[in-house]
This record gives structure tokens, sequence and C-alpha cells, in this order.
């Protein structure tokens, strides 16, 4: 990543902190996922989807990679070489805590690509460990329930 465009972003999430997170919380970003994406531990599964939610949507790879579980997480994203995907928001359809250690989260995430509107349809898997949230595995809820 070039410093210009290292910079560009800077700039970008600094004029969207007084905006609605992209989270559809109805929270503006600067007390919604920012903190969480500044280092603060999302307090629950729940917030942590959220966070990275927003992540994706401000292309921030390293935050979804930190809070990705090691088992599961990626070497790298390259975000970057996926330049036309451009996400319209966030719809959360259950939480369910499953042990004091686990979680799910149901969502569906709407984005765009090429021109073309889609639906991310997933229940997400959680994990808490070393005081934190961590995201382990998404699946279709339709072939999984
Ligand atoms: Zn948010």
């Amino acid at each position: 990543m070039t410093s210009l465009r290292l910079f560009g972003i800077i700039i970008l999430v600094k004029n969207l902190t007084q905006n609605p997170c992209p989270c559809e919380s109805g929270n503006p970003y600067s007390s919604c996922c920012q903190p969480y994406h500044q280092g603060l531990a999302a307090p629950t599964s729940l917030a942590l989807m959220r966070s990275r939610y927003t992540a994706f949507v401000f292309g921030l790879e390293d935050y979804l990679l930190k809070t990705w579980h090691p088992d599961t997480r990626p070497s790298f994203l390259n975000l970057a070489d996926d330049p036309a995907t451009q996400w319209l928001g966030l719809q959360i359809k259950r939480v369910e805590n499953t042990s004091e250690e686990s979680g799910i989260v149901e969502f569906v995430a709407r984005y765009k690509i090429a021109g073309k509107a889609t639906r991310l349809h997933e229940l997400s898997e959680f994990i808490y460990t070393d005081n934190r949230w961590y995201y382990l595995t998404g699946s279709n809820p339709n072939v999984q329930l």
C-alpha cells in the first residue's frame, strides 16, 4: 500500500467518524465500531460481528485478521484486489450465546459486485478466548440448520 493511498484512507475514516456507522446500529461510527478498530476489545460477539462488517466496508484488513481466530485465520485477505465490492448494509437476524465462550450471529449483508446486488446470508460462529472475542467460522444457515 502506498503512503498516498494510506493517507487517503485515514482522511476517509476521519470524515466518516461522525456519520452513522456502516453496521447500521444507528450510532455514529466514533461511538460504535471505531473504538474496536482502534484496539478496544469488543465486549460481545455481536459487537465484534458489527465491527468486522464495518472493517470490510473500510477495507481494514489488519483488523479483520486480528479478530479472526488463529485456527481458521487466512494468511492474508487482499481486499484491495477486490475493489468492485460495494457494501450496502447489514441486518442482524439472530444472536445466540451458545456458552460463556461461544456465540453465533446470523446476519444478512447486502453488497454490489460490478453493479449486481447480492445478499450474503451467514451464520457466524464466535469464540471468546484470552479476554477477546474472535470470529471462528461462517456457514450458510439454510444448509446448517
Ligand atoms: Zn458500528
